[in-house]
């Protein structure tokens, strides 16, 4: 039995291709928590992080369609703590319900997790996360409020212009204590979903939100510091991470070492924004295992292959 932490990808939640209705959104959680039961079945500890990317765009455009109705736009650090509230209760009911019917009795909690970032991180003055609709450079001047950025991000014409905001790397999890209490005490916790809530800290050692998203990947693996999982899961919508990823000689990955992985990772393997942050995490999970005297294991792969990742049959395994 093994305590894990599984990082749920954009694809438990809404495929690409739909719009994300509340019937597909729920359809998608049904499936993502079946493969969840099963290593609940098997013994495993879970601890859930989640995405949360379609579901803040959704929100940040309904921010700005309800200003013409009076309706103040929320900001950023609001519109993730949104989101941690609509997915931890898909994720947390589903889970549920699949233990009534299987007699299974472990409470899950969905926890709205605020992460710290720092003020001087150098995203905040070149933001590079595009975030919320696509505009033409004429609809990108008229909606632009004095604090956005907007920038060109696809080459052409058209809605190619988008707001970007600050991805600062994560340094801690706020509400760490909270979460590792509930975890020590049987509990399947959701948190740090979407990256968790941006804040930063004041000179008295209070918080306030900040406008920034977290990338998902980098702020679970902060919360893997917290709860010391065995495994750090990563599900997302490939088997394995590939070497020369879309070229002609693309090799998938079974195995890579701390080494290896951090040496792929700078030869540029995995993308950024996608892959990288993975392997990244990955690799900042295993050398914190290591500075504890503890060797870690990693695994990056697709969402239906979970338990066979687990028992070690396919994904990419990043070990020691
Ligand atoms: P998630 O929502 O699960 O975080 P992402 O789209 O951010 O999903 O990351 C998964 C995607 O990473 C894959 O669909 C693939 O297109 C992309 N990717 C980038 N580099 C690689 C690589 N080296 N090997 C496999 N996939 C890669
Ligand atoms: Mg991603």
């Amino acid at each position: 039995m093994s305590r894990i932490l599984v990082a749920l990808g954009g694809n438990a939640v809404k495929q690409a291709h739909e719009k994300g209705t509340y019937e597909e959104q729920f359809k998608n959680v049904r499936i993502a928590c079946k493969h969840l039961l099963e290593l609940v079945k098997k013994g495993h500890q879970l601890v859930i992080t989640h995405g949360n990317g379609p579901q803040a765009g959704a929100l940040l455009i309904q921010q700005e369609t309800g200003i013409s109705m009076g309706i103040p736009p929320q900001p950023l650090d609001i519109v993730n703590a949104m989101t941690q509230g609509q997915i931890g209760y898909m994720i947390q009911q589903t889970l549920t319900n699949y233990f009534i019917k299987e007699g299974i009795n472990i409470p899950v909690a969905t926890v709205a997790t605020q992460v710290l970032v720092d003020k001087n991180d150098p995203d905040f003055k070149d933001p590079s996360k595009p975030v919320g609709p696509f505009y033409t450079k004429e609809e990108a001047e008229e909606v632009k409020k004095p604090n956005w950025i907007i920038k060109k991000v696809k080459p052409g014409e058209g809605k190619v212009y988008r707001r970007v905001v600050p991805s600062p790397d994560p340094i801690r999890i706020v509400d760490a204590e909270a979460i590792k209490r509930m975890v020590d005490a049987g509990i399947i916790v959701i948190a740090s979903g979407g990256g968790g809530i941006p804040v930063i800290q004041r000179e008295d050692g209070t918080y306030e939100g900040i406008e920034a998203v977290i990338d998902k990947d980098k702020a679970g693996e902060r919360l893997a510091e917290v709860i010391n999982p065995d495994i750090f899961l990563i599900l997302t919508d490939v088997e394995k991470a590939y070497l020369n990823y879309g070229k002609p000689n693309q090799r998938p990955i079974d195995k890579m070492t701390l080494e290896e992985a951090k040496k792929y990772l700078e030869e540029g393997h995995f993308l950024a924004g996608s892959m990288g942050p993975k392997v990244l995490a990955c690799i900042r999970f295993l050398e914190w295992g290591l500075k504890r005297g503890e060797k870690k294991r990693a695994i990056i792969t697709a969402l239906d292959k979970a338990v066979d990742a687990v028992e070690g049959r396919t994904g990419t395994h990043i070990v020691c």
